[in-house]
């Protein structure tokens, strides 16, 4: 077989003895919240098969609970019987109908189930979880390993290609392998042998009941980053035993979910955690796959042709776009979706307890629900507006045909995310900037930058839609148009620069990322060594759990930086649910000074007046930067009305309330989806 010229380490099929792998590509178990949806199992087919039909070499399903204290929460789904292998045997067959293959994953939630049912191995209760669990009896734990056998001959008979088991991440195998939560007395419990018997167990007899033709993924949690975590050598102990115990491949866990360190949000440098996996590949025989934050080909590729991994894992860049190895095979890299590790729409919506989706591709997990076909009647459109909305919309509708011209008045595209993808952890922003510039070129959309439009123009179009965006709210007490007074997107552009000391109006998703940027101006470029250092990580491993001290160190920022609101309690509750504690715990570190229940008074040359704790102060501050939200720009939607015009709007132009990238990109694709 001839090497892939670009790629050939990524490209190069994973002989696993009974069976071979198409390429070095996994595609990694997420919970998409289908799982538990009426209907779902269809819908998860849909979703699993247009995966496979992209090329990915191996695809790992959400977790499904071996029994009902294992669930995540009440009613998630299961394998413990025949109903359940027939319903799964609709996502094996449309798997393996695109030339796929999968594996199920089997995981135990323990003390992380939302649900009173739960058990772990000692009666502690964790901390993002309000129930208590219920410590397991000895013949409890016994009953549970069968119970994880048991799921993996019935995924077999249910066609699945083999399993994952979830050992990481701080799910019940975990929890009796840390001595955190491990305090039993008995032989599961005190020294780290007992401790790691569970998960010996479960994967010997699970190889014994399935057979040899059957792969086993064993998920090995080989950083904790909690405290009283394992140690390199314990790691590497138990990689050894799950490797005699029968394991195919093991994959790499990293941080529980309690840890306090990032893992996978955008602010983790790309294959920032491919160190950890590489020191377990040097000592353990069997493949390795390397997991977090890859999600692009080049970086793929590079991890394996170090010899970091035998291969690599990706979950969400699957669902910005199920097409990513494919593409990448073709050489059409540009025009690859990328998922920009926000969190939003996936992570976010799983925690809220709503289907998972993509900021990106809205299409993710509603499969038989978007679905874009030809139109029958070709229209020319105008679209005003090159932000999110606009662009979504444009090549969502120039996909299905119709002629698509878009204008736009700054000298770019992108509108509030190139904004955002200058501040620093977010540099990933500008990946999606980049998908839509390739995507006008690829679908001839005519693009009109520098365009102040004016509503005659628009009269030559069949239809017009109307994506202007906002404009930042102005303050509306005195000195706020002082010259020490600077608007967010001012900064953020670059076009006006800060001083030493910096009073932040608006507290807010932008109030967050323009705190951040006053902080990063300072620092050195986001690597892999200095996130490691920032977030105290040790990189020997010798400390349990790889922790050198508290995450949370203090790294003053050279800045004086004041965050204020007017409400009252926690700063940043807005935030999304998985990345919130961090950009919190970033302005913590940098020393930002957080002022709730303030009253504006007035702004002049001294800085900014306020009433706080009913008492005057000044801030003398060097600026002040505005952020306290956005007001629609739609001037031209009514003036559109006024002629008759079929217009429609959408976005932050509609709403700007509710302006975010991912209602302005989904509202661009649906209304693409029916035009
Ligand atoms: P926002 O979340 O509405 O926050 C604006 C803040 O400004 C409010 O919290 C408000 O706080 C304050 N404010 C409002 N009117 C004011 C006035 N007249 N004078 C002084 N202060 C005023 O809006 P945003 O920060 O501009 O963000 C816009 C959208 O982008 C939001 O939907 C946000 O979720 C999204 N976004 C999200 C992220 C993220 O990380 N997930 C990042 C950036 C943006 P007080 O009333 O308490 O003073
Ligand atoms: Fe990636 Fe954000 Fe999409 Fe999740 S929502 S898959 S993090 S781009």
């Amino acid at each position: 077989m001839t090497k892939h010229k670009k790629y050939p380490h990524l490209f190069e099929p994973l002989d696993l003895g009974f069976t071979q792998l198409k390429n070095r590509v996994l595609m990694g178990s997420m919970h998409t919240g289908l799982e538990e949806e009426k209907g779902g199992i269809k819908k998860m087919a849909s979703f699993y098969a247009e995966r496979a039909k992209g090329n990915v070499g191996l695809i790992v399903t959400g977790g499904i609970s071996p029994n009902r204290a294992g669930w995540v929460a009440p009613f998630s789904s299961r394998m413990s019987n025949l109903k359940h292998v027939k319903q799964h045997k609709i996502i094996t067959d449309s798997v393996h109908k695109e030339g796929g293959k999968i594996c199920m994953q089997i995981l135990h939630s323990g003390r992380y189930g939302f649900h009173p049912l739960i058990v772990a191995p000692s009666a502690i209760k964790s901390p993002i979880s309000p129930f208590k669990p219920r410590a397991l009896s000895n013949s409890g734990i016994k009953s549970t390993i069968k119970d994880f056998v048991n799921a993996a001959v019935l995924s077999q008979k249910a066609g699945y290609d083999g399993i994952e088991i979830m050992g990481s991440e701080g799910y019940l195998i975990n929890q009796f392998i840390s001595k955190h939560t491990n305090k039993r007395t008995d032989d599961w419990g005190g020294s780290y042998e007992n401790r790691i018997k569970f998960a010996v167990e479960t994967v010997k007899q699970t190889r014994e009941a399935v057979g040899t033709d059957f792969i086993i993924i064993y998920r090995l949690s080989m950083l904790d980053l909690i405290k009283d975590g394992s140690t390199k050598e314990e790691v590497l102990q138990l990689g050894k035993l799950i490797e005699k115990a029968g394991a195919s491949i093991i994959n790499s866990g990293i941080g529980w979910h309690e840890a306090r360190v990032p893992t996978i949000a955008t602010m983790v440098p790309r294959a920032a955690y491919a160190w950890v996996t590489e020191m377990f590949k040097k000592e353990l025989s069997i493949p390795l796959i390397t997991t977090n934050r890859i999600n692009n080909p080049q970086t793929a590729e590079e991890i394996l042709a170090s010899r970091q991994a035998d291969m690599v894992s990706m979950a969400r860049p699957f669902l910005a776009d199920p097409n990513l190895v494919i593409k990448s095979e073709q050489g059409l890299e540009n025009e690859i979706n990328t998922c920009i590790a926000c969190n939003q729409a996936c992570l976010d919506h799983v925690f809220e307890r709503k289907r998972a989706t993509c900021l990106v591709n809205p299409m993710a997990c509603y499969e038989t629900a978007l679905i874009s076909t030809p139109t029958q009647k070709v229209k020319k459109i105008a679209v005003v507006g090159a932000g999110m909305a606009g662009l979504s919309f444009a090549v969502s509708a120039a996909e299905r045909g119709h002629k698509i011209t878009i204008f736009e008045a700054d000298k770019q595209i992108g509108g509030q995310f190139k904004l955002a993808a200058n501040v620093p952890g977010k540099e990933e922003f500008s990946e999606t900037i980049r998908y839509f510039s390739t995507k006008l070129k690829t679908l001839s959309i005519k693009l009109i930058l520098e365009t102040q439009v004016e509503v005659d123009l628009l009269k030559l179009f069949d239809e017009v839609v109307i994506a202007t965006g906002v404009k930042p709210r102005k303050l509306d007490f005195p000195g706020s148009d002082n010259q020490n007074v600077i608007a967010y997107d001012e900064l953020l552009s670059g076009a006006k620069k800060a001083g030493k000391k910096v009073a932040v109006i608006g507290a807010g998703g932008i109030g967050f990322d323009v705190a951040e940027f006053l902080i990063g101006e300072n620092k050195t470029e986001n690597q892999i060594g200095s996130f490691i250092d920032e977030w105290n990580i040790d990189k020997s491993l010798e400390q349990p759990g790889g922790l050198l001290g508290n995450p949370f160190k203090s790294i003053p920022s050279k800045r004086e930086i004041i965050l204020l609101k007017r409400s009252k309690g926690k700063f940043g509750n807005n935030l999304g649910k998985t990345t919130g504690w961090i950009h919190r715990a970033t302005l913590k570190k940098a020393g930002v000074k957080l002022i709730h229940s303030v009253e504006y008074e007035k702004i002049d040359d001294k800085g900014l007046h306020i009433i706080s704790n009913g008492e005057k102060q000044l801030l003398a501050v060097d600026h002040i930067v505005v952020c306290a939200g956005q007001v629609s720009k739609n001037k031209l939607y009514e003036a559109c009305q006024t002629k008759n015009y079929i217009t429609h709007i959408i976005g932050g132009a509609k709403k700007a309330s509710e302006l975010d990238a991912k209602t302005a990109i989904r509202e661009g694709t649906e209304l693409a989806l029916k035009i």
